[in-house]
């Protein structure tokens, strides 16, 4: 049963509802099996969804989608009172835990592209996220770096280049092997649990995971649990406004992912930290971020962002109708040119 907590339509058009079936983008052959073994699952109750509270505390909020890019099902609110974007009801933890042991790579196209590759590409961007926090701050010499979400564990490469003892983990088995055997480096299949009796972490890498955690302040309690005081975490994952801008071709439809219990802008993740006792250093608007553990929170919950809730309303509901005009458009000119290549044909 589909128990959604806010009803109607979404606020965003007709085009956010959800059909079953329909797929809002174009699937690899894997990835489209993927999709089809998740709706049967979402179909015959192995998936099972409950309810979502926002982070905040509030009840009010608006509901945005009921799709994703892919064409799942996905109920997407925002909340009145923070702007925090949540999938609410989410699928429950049995059901996330089967989502990444099975589908999650697969679904998001990891498996269509050779593993080599893919660790090649990630090693480029392992050397941007490396220069991006080492000049933004200074790392105590030989320290402790750990990697949650590690997928291979390229992350790490450079910082153990770099002297520094490093560790990651990953629920996705296939890839933590792969990336052992390829770098040598000391990763484990699992969460947050395995880092405990380990030696404490001078920074986390959080890279495009936050906005997978159920429970925020939760995981964020573990991570306290698990650093040394004064520890870095470095968050990336996609701010809502860049991300429409840059990645998606202005259509907020092309952000929306089952996986993502949450979307923030760099404002709203902000919000979050501070609560949990993380200080703003430094970040952008994309959203890639560098927080500093203090002793104690530094933030009330009740203390939300003013204004924001309007601000991303307003942002989504204009990109949704300029992003229908642009596709309406392109049909209407593409009609034409259509016909004139049949005729040449
Ligand atoms: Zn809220």
């Amino acid at each position: 049963m589909l128990n959604r907590a806010v009803s109607g339509k979404p606020c965003l058009g007709n085009r956010f509802m959800h059909v079953p079936g329909h797929s809002n983008s174009a699937l690899s052959v894997l990835a489209a099996g993927s999709k089809k073994r998740v709706e049967d699952k979402i179909k015959s109750g192995v998936y099972k969804y409950v309810p979502q509270e926002c982070f905040c505390g509030s009840d009010e909020e608006m509901l945005l989608s009921e799709t994703d890019s892919y064409g799942i099902y996905y109920p997407l609110v925002v909340c009145k009172k923070c702007g925090i974007i949540r999938a609410d009801p989410r699928l429950s933890g049995d059901s996330y835990v089967d989502f990444y042991s099975n589908e999650y790579r697969t679904l998001y196209g990891d498996d269509d592209i050779d593993k080599n590759e893919l660790f090649n590409i990630r090693l480029k961007q392992a050397d941007e996220v490396y220069g991006f926090i080492s000049s933004a701050v200074k790392l105590p010499r030989e320290g402790v770096v750990f990697d949650i979400g590690c997928n291979m564990g390229t992350m790490l490469l450079p910082f153990h280049k770099a002297g520094f003892e490093t560790f990651g983990v990953d629920y996705g088995t296939s890839y933590i092997e792969y990336g052992r055997s390829k770098t040598g480096l000391d990763l484990e299949a699992g969460g947050i649990e395995k880092l405990r009796g380990r030696k404490k972490a001078d920074l986390v890498i959080l890279n495009h995971v936050f906005e997978h955690f159920a429970d925020l302040g939760k995981e964020l309690n573990d991570i306290r649990g698990v650093t040394n005081p004064g520890c870095y975490i470095y968050v990336a994952l996609p701010g809502t406004f860049w991300w429409i801008r840059n990645i998606c071709n202005g259509d907020p439809l092309g952000m929306f992912q089952n996986a993502h219990t949450w979307q923030f802008s760099l404002r709203s993740l902000r919000y979050v930290m501070e609560c949990n006792g993380f200080e703003f250093v430094s970040g952008n608007e994309e959203v890639k971020a560098i927080f500093r553990k203090k002793e104690t929170a530094i933030r009330e919950r009740g203390d939300v962002p003013a204004g924001e809730f309007d601000k991303v309303l307003k942002y989504l509901k204009k990109a949704s109708r300029r992003s229908y005009y642009k596709n309406i458009a392109a049909r209407i000119l593409k009609a034409p040119l259509r016909k004139l290549m049949k005729r040449g044909a």
